[in-house]
């Protein structure tokens, strides 16, 4: 069960750079494109639409508003001229609305909100238009002011931008051109004037753009060094809690794990063991075939262990140099003892050799600490238990078993039919 292998944090490295890259450049040079530019529409997509949604219902409200006051101020004859243009208006700007309740593919985001525009101008235009007098060019200046608005405040690509501005100076100077209180010359330069605003219009919206964009790259590279330095936090993590030698848990490990899962994991409430292994006479195999044979020695006794523990239940430690701790959540006393005669037989059975020994192979001995259901100890005072239990087996003559129950300060060897 002892998982201290980091988990994967996914982020693209590519992007990182390209990131990096774009924000080295000045400001005004900033452009996106490929996956960051479809990150960043991702972004801001919702709030985008949900201008582009509040933009439309309002000048649907307006154009109904207006003409009802008008309906009310003005002759008859001029607003039932007026009633078909403006009634183009609430129907257009809905249909907009339900298309961008959901992201759409972006050649039907630009056409529906291009074509929608375009009507809605037209129809303020052509209110204008078919009034004719005073309010043939208050009309077209009207349409201007609001394709101006729509241009600022709708965070859409430069493109589309551009091509709402075009609408709006096309219109002007078609319907300009046919009013016939005006020259030509005059309606020309009319169309130069505005033009000149509504450039400086979608200047000042692609700046707005360029900053939001510069505002998400900062949103991308801090959220990667957030993730850099989790992971790196996680890699420190796991050697501070890992033996290098035999890749067990360390010590520290095994006390934070005995504290913390004691009284919350009921399986520990109901029974649990605690072993301590110790190698029989280990300074003597570092003193006969070297302190490299020794290590090599720690780890096949690491991996014997683990293999005669369930994986995903216990947990096996490197307690110190040659010894290590085993806690057997859930299990009776029989049970426990089995375990820890599995593991000393399993060493003894690798044939691992020890010259300096009367086996002439290494051996483990083994402290078994108990807490039952009815008896509840701390787990320092397991720790003391198992200790305890181990160093009698060393005194009684090393590679064996011995037993500490917790409601008694007997100890007793656990001896198996061999
Ligand atoms: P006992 O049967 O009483 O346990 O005797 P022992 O020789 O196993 O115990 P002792 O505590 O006297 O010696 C333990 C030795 O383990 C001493 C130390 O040099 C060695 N040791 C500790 N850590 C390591 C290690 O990482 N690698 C190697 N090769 N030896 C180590
Ligand atoms: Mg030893
Ligand atoms: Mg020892």
């Amino acid at each position: 069960m002892t998982n201290l292998a980091p988990s994967d944090e996914q982020y693209d490295p590519a992007i990182g750079a390209e990131v990096d890259q774009l924000l080295a450049r000045r400001t005004r040079d900033i452009r996106l494109k490929g996956e960051i530019m479809r990150l960043f529409r991702a972004r801001v997509w919702s709030q985008t639409a949900k201008i582009i949604r509040a933009w439309m219902i309002w000048v649907a409200l307006l154009d109904v508003l207006t003409l009802t006051v008008n309906m009310v101020i003005l002759p008859s004859a001029i607003t039932t001229r007026m009633l078909l243009p403006a009634a183009i208006i609430p129907p257009v700007a809905m249909a907009v609305v339900l298309l961008w309740r959901k992201p759409q593919a972006p050649w039907v985001e630009a056409s529906s909100l291009i074509t929608g525009m375009f009507l809605i101008l037209l129809s303020v235009a052509l209110v204008g238009v078919s009034a004719g007098g005073e309010f043939y060019e208050r009309q077209l200046n009207v349409m201007l002011f609001v394709a101006i608005t729509a241009i600022i405040i709708f965070g859409i690509p430069l493109a589309w931008t551009v091509a709402i501005a075009g609408l709006a100076l096309g219109l002007y100077l078609v319907f300009q051109l046919q009013n016939p209180a005006i020259e030509h010359g005059s309606a020309a330069a009319g169309t130069l004037f505005f033009a000149s605003g509504i450039f400086a219009t979608v200047a000042a919206r692609r700046i707005m753009t360029i900053l939001a964009q510069k505002t998400f790259l900062f949103e991308l590279r801090d959220r990667r060094r957030v993730a850099e330095l989790a992971k790196a936090n996680q890699r420190l993590e796991l050697l501070a809690r890992t033996d290098p030698l035999t890749g067990l848990a360390n010590r520290r490990w095994m006390t934070e794990t005995l504290s913390r899962i004691w009284g919350s994991d009921k399986r520990c409430l109901d029974g649990a063991a605690l072993l301590m292994c110790d190698i029989d006479h280990f300074k003597k195999l570092n003193d006969h075939l070297g302190h490299a044979e020794g290590d090599r020695c720690l780890v096949e006794v690491a991996g014997i262990i683990q293999e005669n523990v369930r994986r995903d239940y216990d947990h096996v430690a490197r307690y110190g140099g040659e010894e290590f701790l085993v806690l057997l959540p859930g299990v009776t006393e029989e049970e426990a003892s089995a375990v820890a005669e599995r593991i000393r037989t399993s060493v003894e059975a690798a044939a691992i050799p020890n010259p300096g020994t009367r086996a002439r192979r290494v051996t483990l001995s083994v402290g078994v600490a108990m807490q039952t259901a009815d008896e509840a100890i701390s787990p320092e005072q397991l720790q003391r238990h198992a200790d305890t239990a181990l160093y009698l087996a060393k005194e009684r003559g090393r590679n064996r078993i011995v037993l500490r129950r917790p409601d008694s300060e007997e100890c007793k060897p656990v001896r198996w039919a061999q």
